[in-house]
């Protein structure tokens, strides 16, 4: 019988950040199942009923504990993880305060039953209340097992701040799903009262994202790898396809530790900047390794919170990752993360039910399945511009709201009277006219054409309806899906065609044309999130301006983007077309002259 574990001494607790880490149910299997993988276990299940306020059950198969060390683990500041004050600027496990399973033992129905490997038996202890009553010996596979019963019974205020089963189990997936793609090679399988929860079994980082955020959206992520000094950023990041409306699936992990933190967050979001748009975010699982005596983990008791040594350059490695991987633009065409089999993610429609009853907003991405892409083409903004004649051959290409309707000889306005100099930063249009430089805003030029050719489409007879060879389903919240069906008639006229399709989910089998190739599930959930705040049809109408130029902006791509001359020469004729208040739909500006007289002055030749 070993002993591992030692009572630190004050001069050492009094430097450990203090506080109380039992909250909920899930804080209690993020102890549990945090001590499960310092003890090597290479198998974690974790069971609960009622959410985890009735019971929570937590095994493994690491490498237990005696007799001796399991009577102590019970006591406060017990811990076999680090024993001098110098050990904490060198945490590699996962925990180190030693006062999870005394807090957990003092408010609840606990029961601890460990087996030491080599050992004969194994050691069953009850506490009440953070007392112990009975301590025998019991007959069980090496490892441990921890059983939590009425979690808060002797604490009747704190039971308050406890939420519905529903809500408790969704953070209770959360924090197995973060604990579980941090280390792959661990089988995971949670059951929520005897239903399966999700069953991971042990793979790569690849496939274990998948399992985690779902097949379809695994296919949108990109290898990610930095290193710069110290700190080796690593993992997978989304591209623009892939986005969500909450922070739920940033997982950043420093050291092999699960963190929020936001230095980190902003690091990513930067990287992400122009290439999403405000409000949304990627998908993201990041690992930062770092010297451990580069960051401190103890700044606070769940140790969520960390704190660089060198907050910048860590900061600067993840920006320069990932933006490394954005700027070349892997969805482009490159074959992204190779999609595991079905068998592997037949769990995870369960946790994203749950993660939705938790309201994670699910932003699935389009599965586009009625057309090929070819490579070269990227999105709506060509099929905006409307030239590229391979795309009109295209199998079942929609064609071009944008078609030319007489052949262009010599310039015929404004614009496309242009000299055009060139693209600036594959976002910018710079043309000459006489003495002065226009400068062009090629998204915010795209988006008003769109807005104004949707404006006339739906003054005249309704807005082009494309409709999808193959209907896409996408599940919604239960009011997104009250206002689906409640506006369906209103929504025909801007050409949706959505038609409930059992529980939460709703067929979609048209879109209006101009964004047939563009997210659509993640419009079609703005525009419901309008329709919530509108109310009635008479409101829809008063609001019919704004939803088009979602659509318009939805239509066009966002961000860098390198346009041929041709395409150019496209928008500019395009643009004549259209009537302009000189600004895009959301109030931009579209261009911006710079005169030959201010140029000298510039350049003080005056
Ligand atoms: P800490 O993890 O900070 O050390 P805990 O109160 O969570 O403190 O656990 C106390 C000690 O009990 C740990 O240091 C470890 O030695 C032992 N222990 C806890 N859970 C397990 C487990 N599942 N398997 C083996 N040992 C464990
Ligand atoms: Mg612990």
């Amino acid at each position: 019988m070993s002993q591992r574990i030692t009572i630190l001494p004050e001069t050492l607790t009094n430097k450990i950040a203090a506080g109380e880490v039992v909250e909920r149910p899930a804080s209690v299997i993020k102890e549990l199942v945090e001590n499960s993988l310092d003890a090597g276990a290479t198998a974690v299940s974790v069971e609960i009923s009622a959410g985890g306020r009735r019971r929570i059950r937590v095994t493994d198969n690491g490498h237990g504990m005696s007799r001796e060390d399991a009577l102590l683990s019970l006591e406060r500041h017990a811990t076999s993880k680090i024993k001098v004050d110098a050990d904490l600027d060198g945490i590699l496990t996962l925990g180190f305060r030693g006062e999870a399973l005394p807090s957990i033992a003092s408010v609840s129905r606990f029961s601890l039953a460990t087996r030491e490997t080599g050992s004969p038996e194994g050691t069953e202890i009850i506490v009440e209340g953070g007392r112990v009553r009975d301590v025998r010996a019991c007959g069980m596979a090496p490892g441990t097992a921890i059983t939590v019963e009425q979690i808060f019974y002797n604490l009747p205020a704190r039971q308050k701040f406890m939420k519905s089963a529903e809500t408790e189990t969704g953070h209770v997936a959360d924090v197995i799903a973060r604990l579980a793609v941090s280390r792959p090679e661990v089988d995971f399988s949670a059951t929520s009262d005897e239903r399966e929860l999700l069953r991971l079994q042990r793979s790569d980082l690849q496939r274990r994202l998948a399992q985690v955020v779902g097949r379809e959206s695994s296919q949108h992520l990109y290898p990610v790898m930095g290193e710069d000094d110290s700190v080796t950023v690593s993992g997978f990041v989304s591209g623009p396809a892939l986005v969500r409306s909450g922070i739920q699936t940033i997982f950043t992990y420093v050291n092999g530790r699960f963190i929020r933190d936001k230095v980190v967050q902003h690091a990513v979001m930067q990287a992400y900047r122009g290439v999403i748009d405000r409000g949304r975010y990627p998908v993201v699982a990041l690992f930062i390794e770092l010297p451990p005596g580069e960051v401190d983990v103890n700044v606070h008791p769940t140790k969520h919170e960390v704190r660089f040594r060198r907050q910048s350059a860590v900061h600067d490695a993840i920006q320069a990752a990932i933006e490394e991987v954005l700027r070349s633009s892997p969805w482009l065409g490159r074959a992204p993360v190779a999609s595991p089999t079905a068998s592997q993610t037949t769990t995870l429609a369960y946790r994203e039910r749950i993660a939705a009853a938790a309201q994670a907003s699910l932003a699935l991405p389009p599965r586009q399945p009625h057309r090929p892409q070819p490579a070269r083409q990227t999105g709506a903004e060509f099929a905006l511009l409307g030239v590229l004649p391979e795309q009109n051959t295209a199998v079942n290409e929609p064609a071009s709201p944008f078609q030319p309707e007489r052949s262009r000889t010599g310039p015929d306005g404004y614009f496309s009277s242009l000299a055009v100099i060139g693209q600036f930063h594959h976002e910018y249009i710079l043309c000459q006219s006489g003495s002065e430089l226009v400068i062009i805003d090629q998204h915010a030029a795209s988006e008003r054409v769109a807005y104004q050719l949707l404006k006339q489409q739906s003054r005249t007879g309704g807005i082009e309806s494309q409709r999808l060879l193959f209907p896409e389903t996408v599940e919604l919240s239960f009011g997104e899906v009250t206002m689906a069906v409640r506006f369906s008639q209103d929504l025909a006229g801007i050409g949706f065609e959505l038609e409930p399709f059992g529980g939460s989910t709703i067929l979609i089998s048209a879109v209006p044309r101009m964004v047939v190739k563009e997210d659509t599930i993640l419009l079609i959930r703005d525009i419901l999130a309008d329709l919530e705040r509108f109310g009635t049809s008479a409101a829809f109408n008063d609001a019919v301006e704004s939803l088009l130029s979602r659509i318009a902006c939805h239509s066009v791509i966002r961000g860098a983007h390198q346009l041929e001359n041709r395409q150019i020469e496209e928008l500019l004729f395009q643009m004549d077309r259209t009537d302009f208040a000189a600004s895009c739909p959301h109030g931009r500006p579209v261009s911006h002259v710079v005169t030959l007289a201010e140029l000298q002055k510039i350049f003080k030749r005056t």
